[in-house]
């Protein structure tokens, strides 16, 4: 059995052209399956019965299964969702008056092992399919409607979700070829339809894939940069210790002659002591004084077990101060969905309980306002 949502517009022409079908009917399923989000291909009406049920004894729509499904008092939801083998990852919807954003995860775990980062201290386990990926967004989607979700765009027809962020569990360029899948469905016509520019991936910092991210997907691209020099880069971000800051900076120029935004987003998260002084500063402008970039400042969110304090309020916004004084637009982002970090917090020490907290202490950009 095939998972429809394991395959990306090409491959969907592919598995049609195969059967023997007209190119239009891949666009038409596609339309069924991502736009309409039907799970049932016997529901696919306007396909003739014999196709239909020739179809249905080849292909399932298959999303993912829900653990756990928990919406906080400012309206942003989590899904905590089975990777099987006792994992599970999580997506996250965050809603605002113009937009409906939902943050994707791309692995179960994370083999990058940044110090402050509770993924990167489980390890990794496994990639994520297409499906589980893509899964997300559908799965998303379709639940925001069953529920009757309140939206102008909604009303007007159009999906709940408008922004995607790749920021949840796991680094998407390491998961290079299931991710770009995903991200062509998310933007093809036939199926998400969104833009460029409301797809933003977040890496570390693997510049070999942010290459080839250029050439083959270019959708907003967010780098974990963290520390502005390479000694304390290398003890926050190992992988800066193969691919250091100068490559890092180069790669992020090369990127934007082909983004759909001029400039990259610099995550930043603050630490008491460790990242956050007026030097850091200074040093961040000098080392980015080449590169077309936004910075994004984001407060800590403490673990168990981790050596890490967030920073002091005044001490990010004197922080923030100073890179907006150095001519770059500087945010702070905004924390949601507390009260449901609340809950998890008691429930810490077991796996799936661990890996919400980590999901939940990453919601992805929302410039403070
Ligand atoms: N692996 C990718 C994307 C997922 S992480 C990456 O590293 O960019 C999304 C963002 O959350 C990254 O900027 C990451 O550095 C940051 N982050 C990780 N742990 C955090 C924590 N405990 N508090 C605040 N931000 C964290
Ligand atoms: Fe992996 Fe990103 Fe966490 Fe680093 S911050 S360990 S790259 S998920």
């Amino acid at each position: 059995m095939i998972n429809l949502l394991d395959l990306d517009p090409p491959a969907l022409a592919a598995f049609f052209a195969n059967r023997g079908e007209k190119p239009f009917r891949a666009r038409q399923v596609s339309r069924w399956v991502h736009q309409r989000f039907v799970a049932d291909v016997g529901a696919m009406t306007d396909l003739a019965k014999p196709s239909r049920e020739a179809l249905a004894a080849a292909a399932i729509v298959q999303g993912p299964s829900v653990i756990r499904d928990t919406t906080a008092t400012d309206g942003t939801r989590k899904w905590l969702l089975d990777a099987g083998n006792g994992n599970a990852v999580e997506s996250v919807y965050i809603p605002e008056d113009d937009r409906g954003t939902l943050c994707i995860s791309s692995q179960a775990g994370c083999a990058l092992d940044c110090a402050f980062c509770s993924t990167g201290k489980q390890g990794f386990n496994r990639n994520l399919t297409t499906g589980e990926i893509v899964g997300q967004l559908w799965h998303a989607n379709r639940a925001l409607l069953a529920d009757g979700v309140k939206a102008a765009w909604v009303a007007q027809g159009r999906a709940p979700i408008t922004n995607v962020v790749m920021m949840g569990m796991g680094e998407p360029l390491a998961n290079f070829d299931n991710v770009v899948r995903s991200l062509k469905l998310m933007l093809d016509d036939n199926a998400y339809g969104l833009s460029r520019r409301r797809v933003t991936l977040s890496t570390s910092g693997l510049v070999p894939q942010i290459d080839r991210l250029r050439d083959e997907c270019p959708v907003a691209l967010a780098v974990s940069l963290h520390a502005p020099t390479d000694a304390l880069r290398d003890r926050l971000v190992p992988i800066n210790r193969v691919h250091p800051l100068a490559e890092l900076m180069a790669a992020c120029v090369r990127y934007i002659e082909k983004a759909p935004r001029d400039f990259v987003t610099f995550e930043y998260v603050m630490l008491d002591g460790v990242n956050d002084a007026d030097t850091h500063a200074h040093a961040l402008l000098s080392l980015v004084r080449d590169v077309p970039c936004k910075f994004n400042l984001i407060p800590f969110n403490p673990f168990p077990g981790t050596e890490f304090r967030v920073s002091p309020r005044a001490r990010i916004a004197a922080f923030q101060r100073i890179l907006a004084d150095g001519g770059f637009v500087t945010t702070i982002r905004k924390t949601r969905g507390d009260d449901i970090d609340a809950a998890c917090g008691q429930l810490a020490g077991q796996v799936h309980d661990r890996t919400k907290r980590r999901l939940a202490s990453r919601i992805p950009v929302v410039a403070a306002r």
